[in-house]
């Protein structure tokens, strides 16, 4: 699905002189890098501040230890998403209420969203999935109308840009009160072990998250609140200096690599290709079909055989997860997402496929469906 030993060679001097100058140092933890590489990084998505943290799982918590909820608050996540957004809401004994996605964006469901909100709600986490924005202009107005929290899932979708109605453009992540990135390997901007990162242009919150982030203290050895050990390594920081460079190239890469897959596949009666939401870029973190009249399972396990990986992401719902049981939810309840998951298939997206690996690509699944 990746191809991250390709894309180290391209780069190995530039990364490899990052890392040894950080064993030069032997500063691995808190180190200038780390700082250097928050600024560089707020600097790039435009946005005040930027804490790093140890993984994308961990800046999801430590968004909602910030806003200082209590047990039992509600906060809305779409049903159709990677774990980790509904996980902290459970962990830290808040109440993950779920709402359904759009059926073409596979993005939270504006309408699905306006039925969820109680007198209880007091967070929305829209999560911009595969890499393009949820409608974060609805969603701002909503959260604003009823005085609720907005924190970003912006794990897939680093580097988006999302135009507001006023013609404001701002990147996926720092729209809301606080956004939360994922620096995993895999991910658009992704370093050699785990990372992640906080966004906000609240000076009040980054402090409180900068103390959460360091065991809950601010002076050393006094703690004012209950916090966690998260931080990125220096290594990791080096490396995603050298990498955020090339973000933007990066993404360029993705994007040709899906246009190419759109002209071949959108003839394709028993395939949809993703659907562009109009107000944001899309930065394919994913490149995802829905299959139609077409049997998923069996055109994975068809291209598994011509030797192309594709990978059903997410084959099942929150809401139908068995931790995740609750009598509130039943079968049927969130149909899009539901349809979602029984019909889409990634295929490979990264930054170093060439023409003739989309060219086969595109021949398989062609064949294979038509
Ligand atoms: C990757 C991802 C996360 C978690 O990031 P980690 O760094 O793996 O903890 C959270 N949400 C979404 C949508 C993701 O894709």
């Amino acid at each position: 699905m990746v191809d991250l030993k390709h894309q180290y060679l391209n780069i190995k001097t530039e990364i490899d002189n990052a890392i040894q100058e950080v064993i030069d140092s032997a500063a691995f933890v808190k180190g200038p890098k780390v700082s250097e590489f928050e600024q560089a990084l707020a600097q790039k998505m435009n946005v005040r501040h930027v804490i790093a943290v140890g993984n994308g799982t961990d800046a999801l918590q430590i968004a909602l230890m910030a806003l200082d909820l209590r047990p039992g608050d509600e906060v809305i996540t779409p049903t159709f998403t990677f774990i980790a957004t509904a996980e902290v809401v459970a962990l830290l004994g808040l109440k993950p209420v779920v709402v359904d996605v759009d059926y073409d964006t596979m993005n939270m469901s504006i309408d699905s969203l306006k039925k969820a909100i109680t007198p209880n709600t007091k967070a929305i986490v829209p999560v911009h999935l595969f890499g393009q924005c949820a409608n974060m202009q609805q969603i701002m107005d909503i959260a604003r109308e009823h005085n609720l929290y907005v924190v970003e899932d912006a794990c897939q979708a680093i580097n988006a840009d999302y135009t507001f109605r006023n013609g404001e453009t701002k990147k996926a992540g720092t729209i809301g009160h606080i956004g939360c990135t994922s620096f995993f390997p895999s991910k658009n901007l992704g370093c050699y072990g785990d990372g992640g990162a906080l966004f906000t242009n609240s000076d009040e919150l980054a402090e409180k998250i900068r103390s959460i982030a360091n065991h809950g203290m601010v002076v050393r050895y006094h703690h004012d609140r209950i916090g966690v050990n998260s931080r990125l390594d220096s290594i990791q920081a080096a490396i995603l200096l050298v990498k955020l460079q090339h973000l933007d190239h990066y993404t360029q890469q993705r994007q040709q690599a899906a246009q190419f897959y759109n002209e071949h596949f959108r003839h394709n009666p028993n395939l949809l290709i993703p659907a562009i939401e109009p107000q944001s870029t899309h930065v394919f973190h994913q490149y995802t079909l829905r299959c139609i009249n077409t049997d998923r399972d069996q055109l994975k396990q068809q291209l598994q055989q011509q030797g192309i990986p594709a990978m059903v992401y997410y084959p099942i719902p929150l809401h139908m997860q068995k931790a995740y049981q609750d009598s509130r939810y039943h079968q049927g309840d969130f149909p899009n997402a539901e349809r979602l998951a029984q019909t889409v298939l990634s295929l490979p997206m990264h930054t170093e496929l060439d023409n003739e690996q989309l060219d086969y690509i595109q021949q398989c699944v062609n064949n294979d469906t038509l």
